[in-house]
């Protein structure tokens, strides 16, 4: 579903990704963790082309994203992205916020993209707040409403950037436990996140990636957290500090 092969970025001089290959396949949950600064997001945000690299090449279900021939807003309106900071339309409704894309990007009727986006908002469990504004809801609910909204266009793949590290800490089970339920349900998910907990439950990789975007491990959960003589230095230093 993702084929990322030896992928290089550099801002300017500065090399921030480096020979990054990543294979992820239909229905796989792969966790990216790391330190700050270490690239995380920019290798996310390549899948979808928000950032350009400048080597390598990156596949998403077949399309080469790196290909500047690519339909890019076709390739975006198929693979989900959920950032930090939930980014809803503050002056739209709950349900606009669920509709608008798809009317305007996948052309769906105003009745269909309503009935898709309240199906959505039902599974996250937020239907009662149909008609309030982002405003008027916590973070957790406001996530929650940004992960029914990836879903109502129906991605075939899923992309989270440390979608609980801006939330309150009651908050954060709310989200989490919506990822773990997309997650046995099949969705082919790539997410960034130190919750090593959502980690262990349901990944069926984790990547660890150091300073300068270098991947440094690529193994199963069972590796990762069962194994821990088989890591690297800096991967036990990590965790160490975050477990
Ligand atoms: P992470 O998500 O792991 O914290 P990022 O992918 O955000 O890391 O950043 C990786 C590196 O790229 C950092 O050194 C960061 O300062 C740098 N960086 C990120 N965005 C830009 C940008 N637009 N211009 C220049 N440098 C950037
Ligand atoms: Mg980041």
């Amino acid at each position: 579903m993702i084929d990322m092969k030896s992928v290089s970025k550099w801002y300017g001089p500065v090399q921030v990704l480096t020979d990054c290959s990543v294979n992820i396949s239909k229905g796989d949950v792969v966790v990216v963790c790391g330190p700050s600064g270490s690239g995380k997001s920019t290798l996310i945000k390549t899948v979808n082309a928000l950032e350009p690299v400048q080597k390598g090449e990156i596949w998403v279900d077949g399309v080469a994203v790196h290909d500047p021939k690519t339909d890019l807003p076709k390739l975006r309106s198929r693979v989900g992205m959920v950032f930090q900071h939930f980014e809803l339309f503050p002056h739209l409704s709950v349900t606009e916020n669920l509709t608008i894309a798809q009317i305007k990007v996948l052309g769906r009727s105003a009745d269909d993209a309503k009935a898709r986006g309240l199906k959505m908002l039902d599974r996250v469990g937020l239907m009662a707040h149909k008609d309030k504004f982002p405003g008027q809801l916590s973070g957790g609910q406001q996530q929650r409403v940004a992960i029914a909204r990836a879903l109502s266009m129906d991605p075939i793949v899923m992309l989270f950037d440390e979608p609980t590290s801006a939330l309150d800490p009651e908050m954060v089970g709310e989200v989490l436990d919506v990822m773990v339920t997309l997650a046995k349900e099949g969705m082919t998910m790539m997410v960034v996140t130190h919750e090593m907990g959502f980690a262990r439950k349901v990944a069926s990789r984790v990547i660890f990636i150091d300073v300068g975007g270098r991947i440094l491990e690529d193994c199963s959960k069972d590796d990762f957290f069962g194994n821990p003589d088989a890591r690297q230095p800096r991967t036990k230093d990590f965790l160490n500090k975050i477990l």
